[in-house]
C-alpha cells in the first residue's frame, strides 16, 4: 500500500519527533520513518536519565561549525523559554543543576512522553522499525519517493532528522549523510564530539589506577576554556570539563590541550606562603589540601618527589607550580562514537536556509538537528538545538 503525506521526516529523534508535531499542529499530514525500534532512544539515555533538555543560557556562542552565524536564526526564533513553556504545559517537574542546565526532576521518559503526546494531537503517524531503502525524486511531480521496509512513501517535502554517527547502538548512522551527498550537499568532516580522551603507554600506567578519582580542572585549547570536573577513567579523562574540551582538541595538531590543576590560584604564591606557614610539612601533605590525596601522591611521585617545604628552593617551587598550571599529560585520542555523545561537522551549513532549513540544491528537501554541521557544548544546548531548528523548519513546510 502507497503511504501519501505531506510531509515524510526521517528519523524520530529529539529534532524528528519536534518538527513533527510543530508542522502536525499546523495541519499538515506527516508521517516519521524511524529505522530503530521505538523512538526517541536518545531522549531516554540522555542527561544520566533525567534528560538536560535545555540552557536557559544558550547563545549562538555556545555552538561550533565552520559557518557559525548560521544557528542564529532559529535559536532566537525558538528559545529555552518556549520550550519550558512546554514542559510545564504538560506538568513536567525540573531543576536547574549548575550553569543554566535543566534537568527533569524524574526522568527522560517524561520528555519523550510530552513529545510522543504532541504529535499524536497533531495526528503523526510514526513507523518504527522502518529502513529507509531508496529516495528518488521526480521533478516533473516535485515528489520524493521512498522505498522503505514497510513498502513505498511518497511526499512533496522530506525532512532529514537523522542525527550523528554517535552511539551506533542508539541509531546513530550516517545515512543523512549519505541522502545529503546524494543531492549534491557537502559533508564537513565528521568526529566525534563531547568525548572521553584516552591515554596510551607510560602516562596510562601512571594515572590508570587512580581512576574513579575527580578534581577541579581548567581544560583550554586554543580560546576554549572549560573550568569544571575532570574525572580520571581506566581508559584515560573524562568528566565534564573533558567531555567540552574534546569538541576543540584533536589528536596531532598543534593546537596543544593545557589542564590547570589549580585554576582559582596563583600556585607559585600559595607554594610560597605554604612554604612560610607549614615549613615542616611535606609537599604531598600540602598539595593534599587541594588536590584529592592519592592524585597530590601520584602527582609527587612522578613530577616533585615530596619533601618537606621548606627544603625547596624558590626556583623549585616555580617549577612545580608550572606543572600544577600545566599539567604535562598528553591525551592520546578520543574513545571515539561507541561513547562520544554528539557528532562534530555533517551537512555544510553554507548550503541549507538558516529560516526554513530547506536544501539550496533541492527544493523540498531539509535537514534539522545534528546531522547539519552545528554542535553544541555539553550542558543541554545539543537539545536546544534540535528543537530550535525543528521548529524552524516545521513552521516554514506550513
Ligand atoms: P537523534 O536524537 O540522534 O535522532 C536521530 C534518529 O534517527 C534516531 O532515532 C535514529 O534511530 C534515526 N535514524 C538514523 N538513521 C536512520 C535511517 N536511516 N532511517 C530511519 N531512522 C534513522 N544533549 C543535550 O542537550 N542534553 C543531554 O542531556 C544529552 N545527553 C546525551 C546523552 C547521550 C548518551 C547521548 C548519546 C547524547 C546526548 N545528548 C544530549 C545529545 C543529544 O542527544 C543529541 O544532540 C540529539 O538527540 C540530536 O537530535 P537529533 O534528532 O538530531 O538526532
Amino acid at each position: 500500500k502507497e503511504h501519501d503525506s505531506d510531509v515524510l521526516i526521517l528519523g524520530a529523534g529529539a529534532a524528528g519527533l519536534f518538527c513533527a508535531l510543530t508542522a502536525g499542529a499546523r495541519g499538515l499530514r506527516v508521517r516519521v520513518v524511524e529505522g530503530a525500534n521505538k523512538p526517541g532512544k536518545k531522549i531516554l539515555m540522555s542527561g544520566g536519565g533525567r534528560c538536560n533538555f535545555t540552557n536557559a543560557g544558550t547563545t549562538p556562542e555556545n555552538f561550533l561549525s565552520a559557518n557559525p552565524h548560521f544557528c542564529k536564526s532559529a535559536l532566537a526564533r525558538y528559545q529555552p523559554e518556549d520550550f519550558i513553556a512546554m514542559v510545564d504545559r504538560h506538568r513536567i517537574a525540573w531543576h536547574e543543576k549548575e550553569l543554566g542546565q535543566l534537568f527533569c526532576d524524574d526522568s527522560s521518559k517524561q520528555i519523550l512522553r510530552m513529545l510522543l503526546d504532541e504529535c499524536a494531537q497533531a495526528g503523526v503517524e510514526i513507523h518504527t522499525d522502518c529502513e529507509v531503502q531508496r529516495v528518488d525524486h521526480d521533478a516533473a511531480s516535485a515528489v520524493f519517493a521512498l522505498r522503505t521496509s514497510l513498502g513505498p512513501m511518497r511526499a512533496r517535502k522530506l525532512v532529514v532528522a537523522t542525527g550523528g554517527l554517535s552511539i551506533p547502538s542508539l541509531g546513530g548512522s550516517g545515512y543523512g549523510y549519505e541522502l545529503a551527498r546524494q543531492f549534491g550537499h557537502r559533508i564537513e568532516p565528521t568526529r566525534a564530539g563531547l568525548v572521553p580522551l584516552t591515554l596510551s603507554g607510560r602516562p596510562l600506567e601512571q594515572w590508570q589506577d587512580l581512576s574513579g578519582l575527580s578534581l577541579e580542572v581548567e581544560a583550554s585549547c586554543g580560546d576554549a576554556r572549560f573550568r569544571n570536573a575532570m574525572l580520571l577513567t581506566h581508559r584515560g579523562l573524562s568528566g565534564p570539563a573533558l567531555l567540552q574540551i574534546s569538541n576543540f582538541w584533536q589528536p596531532g595538531r598543534d593546537v596543544a590541550l593545557n589542564l590547570d590543576l589549580m585554576p582559582q590560584t596563583d600556585a607559585q604564591d600559595w607554594l610560597l606562603e605554604r612554604q612560610r606557614e607549614q615549613p615542616a610539612a611535606e609537599l604531598r601533605t600540602v598539595l593534599s589540601d587541594v588536590l584529592p590525596k592519592r592524585f597530590a601522591q601520584r602527582f609527587c611521585e612522578l613530577l616533585a618527589p615530596s619533601r618537606p617545604m621548606r627544603q625547596f628552593r624558590p626556583q623549585e617551587l616555580r617549577d612545580i607550580a608550572g606543572r600544577l598550571h600545566a599539567w604535562p599529560v598528553t591525551p592520546s585520542g578520543t574513545e571515539g562514537y561507541r561513547t562520544a555523545e554528539v557528532t562534530l561537522g555533517g551537512v555544510d551549513t553554507r548550503e541549507v536556509s538558516s529560516s526554513s532549513f530547506e536544501s539550496k540544491r533541492m527544493p523540498g528537501l531539509h535537514f534539522i538537528g545534528e546531522v547539519l554541521d552545528v554542535t553544541g557544548w555539553l550542558g543541554g544546548y545539543n537539545f536546544q538545538w534540535a528543537w530550535a531548528s525543528a521548529h524552524a523548519c516545521g513552521e516554514a513546510l506550513s
